[in-house]
């Protein structure tokens, strides 16, 4: 092929965008977005007279995908650390912070864990039990919260990893794959008997675990896009596509409204529903397996208080809620405490999680009845003297986050991969579904759909 290729990208998300960078260094490129703006949930808005992302909000350090991509796009400079790194669980009737040192949930030693107060005396004297029982024999895969729970207890599992890992991906730890979501543990399982002795040591505290963009982590969306026009990317925005067609020679990318234009590759990354849609008849193995992974819903509330409504400055970046606590919130994150960016002049930002994949109680409750309940749980958590919020913003995510079931990365990622590589055209699939639902993860798996489908031009 002598003429730049074009190649189309389907979904503007974080995943998209980064295919859509390295495919047009050596192709003309579309990215066709359903909705009027890019970036998913990656979102920044005014609030109580500051910018506060109402989506993700940091992301993994210890991966260098999102790192390199904000030096790609000139934000590398301004990325921060949390100014905090402790948090609490909000755990028998208190708030308590979490033990130190922990991995995904795990605690390191049972000293720290007795400390805690998270769990029961009951609840200590079972996940001592990891010392002494015999090698959990361990798969390929596992749910993680299985993992824990036959190491450590019920306690442990309901009360540290699922508020933590459950909380990530607003699923449950007992069917989150721990190949996708742990794979720390996964390995420590397979490594001497005790599940906490085998756990990886920690890198030099030096190191961030998450960083971020302190101008919100838009402005990685509005620099991919500015990157993007500069390239000479088309960029259709309002443009749901309902239909690939195989043409010869490449695929004629459909719009719902009808509109067809052919090209010469295809990088998907739209959410699975959709992928498994529009591949029903063009790879339909990739379709079959797609159409398995359901999505979590998720709410995250924005909140300002006034600083005096606290009793005393509240230090931690922020806590988690265990299910058995039967509350609305699963997790909060005191943006004032945990970023210098967000510490204003009297004001508090906090910013509350709600939802899971089996609690949608959050859909059934308008904005401002959410608010309240969501306020009320704050006040109870933290003793606040706050009748209400100086201000409050509602941002629903609905289907936002994909749920990782065991086996997922063969049964789901590696078989779509396979079947997509095997269509008439060239094609690759990218997005949060596959390799994990973390920014990193989405970059690199734009990266790589990008890479795949410049290979298959080239042959
Ligand atoms: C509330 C919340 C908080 C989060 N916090 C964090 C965090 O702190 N750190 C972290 O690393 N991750 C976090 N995540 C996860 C992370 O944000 C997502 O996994 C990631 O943004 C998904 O990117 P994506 O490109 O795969 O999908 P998306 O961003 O969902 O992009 C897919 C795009 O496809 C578009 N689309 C759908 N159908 C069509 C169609 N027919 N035609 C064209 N376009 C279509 C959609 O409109 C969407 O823009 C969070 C997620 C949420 C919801």
């Amino acid at each position: 092929m002598t003429a730049r290729p074009r190649v189309a990208v389907i979904g503007g998300g974080i995943a998209g965008l980064a295919a859509a960078l390295d495919l047009a260094e050596r192709a003309d490129v579309t990215v066709f977005e359903a909705k009027d703006r890019l970036g998913g949930p990656m979102q920044t808005v005014d609030f109580a007279g500051t910018r506060i992302d109402t989506g993700p909000d940091s992301f993994l350090a210890r991966r260098p995908e999102m790192i390199d991509l904000a030096t790609r796009l000139g934000l590398g400079h301004t990325l921060v650390a949390p100014a905090v790194g402790e948090a609490a669980v909000w755990s028998r009737g208190a708030l308590r912070k979490m033990p130190a040192g922990m991995v995904l949930g795990v605690p390191r030693s049972m000293k720290s864990l007795a400390a805690s107060g998270i769990v029961s005396r009951a609840g200590v004297a079972r996940a001592a039990l990891d010392k002494v029982l015999p090698r959990s024999k361990v798969g390929a895969d596992i749910g993680v919260g299985d993992l824990v729970r036959r190491r450590l207890g019920h306690e442990v599992q309901e009360r540290l990893v699922d508020p933590l890992l459950g909380g990530i991906h607003a699923g449950r730890s007992e069917l989150l794959s721990a190949a996708v979501a742990a794979p720390q543990l996964l390995g420590a399982a397979r490594g001497a008997r005790s599940l906490m002795e085998s756990l990886p040591t920690l890198p030099p505290s030096s190191d961030p675990v998450f960083l971020t963009v302190p101008s919100g982590l838009g402005d990685v969306v509005g620099a991919a896009l500015a990157a993007l026009d500069a390239a000479g990317t088309t960029i259709a925005t309002n443009t749901p596509i309902g239909e690939l067609r195989f043409a010869a020679g490449g695929c004629d990318v459909v719009s719902v409204s009808g509109d067809a234009i052919a090209f010469d590759g295809v990088v998907l990354a739209t959410p699975s529903p959709v992928t498994a849609r529009l591949l029903t008849r063009l790879a339909p193995d990739a379709a079959s397996a797609l159409s398995t992974v359901t999505y979590a819903s998720v709410v995250l509330t924005l909140f300002a208080y006034k600083s005096d409504a606290l009793r005393e400055p509240f230090r931690l970046s922020g806590f988690l809620v265990p299910r058995p606590e039967k509350k609305l919130l699963s997790a909060i994150s005191w943006s004032s405490a945990k970023w210098a960016h967000h510490r204003g002049e009297g004001t508090e930002l906090v910013r509350a999680s709600t939802g899971r994949i089996d609690d949608r109680r959050h859909e059934d409750i308008d904005d401002a009845d959410l608010v309240a309940r969501l306020h009320d749980e704050i006040v109870a958590a933290i003793g606040l003297r706050a009748p209400a919020p100086i201000e409050a913003r509602v941002n629903r995510w609905p289907n936002a986050l994909p749920q990782f079931k065991v086996d997922h990365l063969t049964k789901v990622a590696g078989r779509s991969h396979a079947a997509a590589a095997q269509a008439a055209f060239p094609l690759a699939l990218a997005g949060s579904a596959y390799e994990g639902l973390g920014l990193p993860a989405c970059v690199a798996s734009g990266r790589a759909a990008a890479a795949r489908v410049l290979d298959a031009l080239k042959a």
